[in-house]
């Protein structure tokens, strides 16, 4: 990531987890613990987007989808 100021309010980027989910019309997964980098001022996150290639590529692989609301664990 070459920019780690926030293009919002101009504050610093610091590493930390967030929580994100997807919808894919038949089940909502929500990844919990995703490494992120978080502006310290307004807390606008950013996700690298090798974590987010990821997330889809276990989204991909999961095998029981009859679940509606699964909550995984990003790592
Ligand atoms: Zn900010």
């Amino acid at each position: 990531m070459k920019n780690h100021k926030c293009q919002i309010c101009g504050g610093n980027f610091e590493p930390g987890f967030t929580t994100i989910s997807k919808d894919n019309d038949t089940n909502l997964i929500v990844f919990r613990k995703v490494p992120a980098l978080i502006c310290s001022n307004c807390g606008e996150e950013y996700i690298d987007d090798k974590v987010l290639t990821k997330i889809e590529k276990k989204l991909s692989k999961r095998k029981d989808k009859s679940e509606q609301i699964e909550i995984l664990e990003y790592s």
